[in-house]
């Protein structure tokens, strides 16, 4: 009697492999156990026991299994329950979503990892564009084999680019990335022990009443701790004007001795938060959330920024984990897990644990087996979207922070997943219950709480009373008409700026596009230079006088005359956030302002870094982009200024007045956080748009209704789904008759509407042409049989031999 086994395998293969087993190990393997299997000519793969059987494959002959890698399971039934509907709904195969879902510790192979240098710097180390290519996916992706370096050069032979770069100090090979990030340590400093009695002060002051610098510092160490009564930074003296000379001396003479704390630990002294209670409002909202969970799963806390949302979530989560759950607690960026574990840890102290994919592979395997054996140690989990692939087998709860955030949905490779979505399904596999919180939600989640399918709680006050901050619009037509611009600055924005910096506080400037100028244009013959690989203009950038492709990394030096015509009158079109950081440097020359964008945030922590200089003060304007919109806290941000609000409102893209109304409200809510009014002040040609009328008029209700009216006219979610189907391939001709195939296929199969084939804005990248199709699903129309047919439709595409080179991904739910 022969035995066998199913196996999942980490390719983007439809369906199992069926490997032959003995009697003995039969007995031993069980479904979630781990398998190095033969695949191919000479290749081992990790293959995950999907079920066991005794019927010999049909078409094939079954290989032997090389060894069993696990003692007992390491994915759990629900597991692949989940992973299975994942699959089916965002229409790739189960082996992806094992490959994503496992760290890839577990997912051992017979191939070469390799690693960024965490010290490289890519500036003037001559990369060429294939080494640069790779240098870039490793900023994304912080490991990377070598068959994905020759999926990014799109060739077999990738070692000699592998080698250069070894030279070249930019990589390793099978190094673990271990490297945490550490908050900042902020300097302090104290009176040594001898002196704190009464009368040695003032021996202590007899003694110094030479040292005339020395005394006052001295005296002013004793105002600062008898004003703030907390421990005393060094910064603080030295912004009183005591000079680090005076201060080192002090150290020197064994008076004063320093001490660090880092940052974020002496913010929780200072808030108290390990013992904090609920406002009334808050309590308020905590008890319509559990009475809501009473009949509904998923709850929507439509909570205005710094309501406290985390405080609720905090004392929802104390519930679940002192009735022994399990909580997963959602955020849309990695960046923002070290500010969240430490506030959460000061409250559920080591029951908090951490999983995302820019934590080492050894610490992602431990984590994966804490969750999976249900240890005290990670009742909480904190996570980006990848979290939701652990092995909870005990889930009471999901937290989904900033739920209307698109970076929950994964672009890019498949599983194309939308995390909230896909974690509502878990949830229910658990009977686990789903908060999603935002100030702004989306308008899917608040469509599904006004039809009921969701409950639903409101906070619709600031913690402590703050008030929210007032919003000032500028016109600019009428700006630049009266002549009161100054570069990109109006006259009120460069006051309110100063005033503001008056004040001593801080100021947050938002510029949606990064770089000096989107693009440089010839003023003789109109050229505009693009990028030979992808149908985009250069991005202009003036410090590294350099022209630059955002989509494949491509860059040459800025010309000095135009390619075309030789013509020396160039000229800079648009404007991006290095522009305004120079225009500041000119307007504010004695201030400190600082960027946060994609260009200056790439190395590992450098996110972290801006956050934190900017937290300690030692920024005074940031100019950033949508990244200063993901739910960070300041307490020091007097005012916040977006200087286009256009560009915002005009994207080609359905959800642009959905987002244009999230970001704005989001950025505005970095004003005034802690004690006073903030003022936002917006810059635009169109201050009567309807949008930016319910940005002002905190219009929520106001924006989901247009909006909705909108989406339901023109056939958009939450009414039809959507599907995209993107073909890419280097041959024009090829892309455009296989678009064209496909679309009249998928017409003549399909009931629902079939879109396109359109070329998209960006219509070739890294020298592949692109071409897409949107297939929209009406409501009441059967999803999963309409996907069915598509991925049937597909298959035919495929048995064409001239288009069976065209490269195809499908988005469920694209954004
Ligand atoms: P958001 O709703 O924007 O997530 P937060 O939860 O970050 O707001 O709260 C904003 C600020 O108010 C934080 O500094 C937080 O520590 C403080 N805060 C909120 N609720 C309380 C509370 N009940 N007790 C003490 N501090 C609170
Ligand atoms: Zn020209
Ligand atoms: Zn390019």
């Amino acid at each position: 009697m022969p035995y066998f086994i199913e196996a999942i395998l980490p390719l983007a293969l439809p369906n199992t492999f069926t490997y032959a087993v003995t009697e003995a190990e039969y007995g031993f393997l069980q479904q979630g156990m781990r398998v190095a299997v033969p695949f191919g000519k000479n290749k081992i793969y990790t293959g995950l026991v999907a079920s066991l059987h005794q019927t010999p494959p049909r078409l094939y002959e079954a290989k032997e299994i090389h060894h069993i890698l696990d003692e007992k399971p390491i994915v759990t039934p629900i597991q692949l329950q989940h992973w299975k509907w994942v699959a089916d709904y965002y229409m790739c195969t189960i082996g992806e979503v094992y490959k994503s879902a496992l760290p890839s510790g577990l997912l051992l192979e017979s191939e070469t990892i390799i690693t960024p240098k965490k010290d490289f710097v890519a500036e003037g180390a001559d990369l060429n564009d294939e080494e640069y290519l790779v240098y870039e996916a490793l900023q994304v992706q912080s490991a990377l084999k070598i068959q994905e370096v020759s999926n990014i050069l799109n060739k077999k032979t990738v070692l000699p680019v592998i080698n250069r770069l070894i030279s070249k100090n930019a990589i390793s090979l099978q190094e673990e990335i271990s490297e945490k990030y550490k908050p900042k340590a902020i300097r302090y400093i104290r009176l040594q022990e001898q002196f704190l009695q009464q009368e040695q002060l003032s021996q202590l002051l007899e003694v110094l009443s030479r040292a005339k610098k020395q005394r006052e510092a001295v005296m002013h160490y004793f105002q600062l701790q008898a004003s703030d009564k907390k421990p005393v930074a060094v910064k603080k003296l030295t912004d009183a004007g005591i000079t680090a000379t005076v201060i080192k001396s002090l150290i020197d003479k064994e008076i004063f001795e320093e001490y660090y704390i880092e940052e974020d630990r002496i913010q929780f002294e200072g808030s108290n938060n390990a013992g904090f209670s609920l406002s009334e409002k808050q309590q308020l909202a905590f008890n319509s959330i559990t009475t809501s969970f009473e009949q509904h799963n998923v709850t929507l806390l439509h909570g205005i920024t710094s309501s406290g949302k985390t405080e609720i979530y905090i004392k929802l989560i104390e519930g679940y984990i002192q009735s022994g759950k399990q909580v997963l607690y959602l955020l849309p960026e990695i960046a923002l897990t070290a500010q969240l574990v430490i506030r959460l840890s000061a409250y559920f102290g080591n029951k908090v644990a951490v999983y995302h994919s820019k934590y080492s592979n050894n610490e992602r395997v431990e984590s994966w087996l804490q969750v999976l054996e249900g240890s005290e140690k990670a009742q909480v989990i904190i996570g980006a979207r990848s979290a939701l692939f652990l092995p909870f087998n005990n889930l009471g709860l999901i937290v989904i922070d900033e739920e209307h955030e698109q970076s929950f949905k994964q672009q890019d490779p498949a599983p194309r997943y939308h995390a909230r979505d896909a974690a509502i399904v878990l949830a229910n596999y658990h009977n686990a219950k789903v908060l999603l919180g935002s100030a702004t939600p989306s308008l899917e989640s608040y469509f599904n709480v006004q039809s009921g399918k969701y409950g639903y709680a409101e906070l619709k006050e600031r913690y402590g009373n703050v008030i929210p901050p007032e919003i000032i619009l500028i016109d600019l037509k009428d700006k630049y008409k009266r002549k009161q611009m100054t570069g990109h600055f109006s006259d009120t924005m460069t006051d309110a700026v100063a005033e503001t910096l008056a004040l001593g506080k801080q100021v947050i400037l938002f510029q949606n596009r990064r770089g000096f100028s989107p693009y440089i244009e010839c003023m003789t013959c109109g050229h505009v230079p693009q990028c030979p690989q992808c149908d985009v203009s250069l991005t202009y950038y003036k410090y590294k006088n350099a022209l630059r492709c955002h989509y494949c990394g491509y860059h040459i030096a800025s010309p000095t005359q135009c390619h075309k015509c030789h013509s020396t009158d160039i000229s800079t079109k648009g404007f991006g956030t290095e522009q305004i950081e120079q225009e500041l440097k000119v307007l504010f020359p004695e201030k400190n302002s600082w960027r946060m964008d994609q260009d200056t945030t790439r190395g590992r922590h450098g996110y972290e870094k801006i956050i934190d200089s900017f937290k300690n003060r030692e920024i005074d304007i940031l100019v950033g982009t949508q990244m200063l919109a993901k739910g960070l806290h300041f307490d020091n941000v007097g005012m916040v200024g977006i200087l286009n609000a256009d560009n915002m409102l005009y994207q080609p893209d359905f959800r642009a007045f959905e987002r244009a109304y999230q970001m704005m409200v989001q950025v505005a809510g970095r004003a005034g956080r802690k004690n006073d009014r903030g003022r936002v002040l917006v810059q635009t040609y169109n201050p009567l748009h309807n949008v930016i009328r319910q940005v002002t008029e905190n219009d929520y209700e106001g924006m989901f209704a247009e909006q909705v009216y909108e989406r339901h006219n023109y056939k958009y979610p939450p009414y039809y789904r959507l599907i995209r189907i993107t073909l890419r391939h280097k041959d024009y001709e090829k892309v455009k008759n296989a678009a064209l195939w496909l679309y009249n296929v998928l017409c003549s199969q399909l009931q629902v509407p079939v879109l396109g084939p359109e070329e998209p804005a960006i219509s070739r990248i890294r020298n592949e042409y692109i071409r897409s199709l949107m297939v929209k699903i009406p409501p009441g129309t059967g999803l999963q049989p309409t996907k069915k047919a598509i991925l049937k439709v597909l298959q035919s595409l495929d048995a064409v031999a001239q288009y069976k080179a065209v490269k195809i991904t499908i988005n469920a739910d694209p954004y």
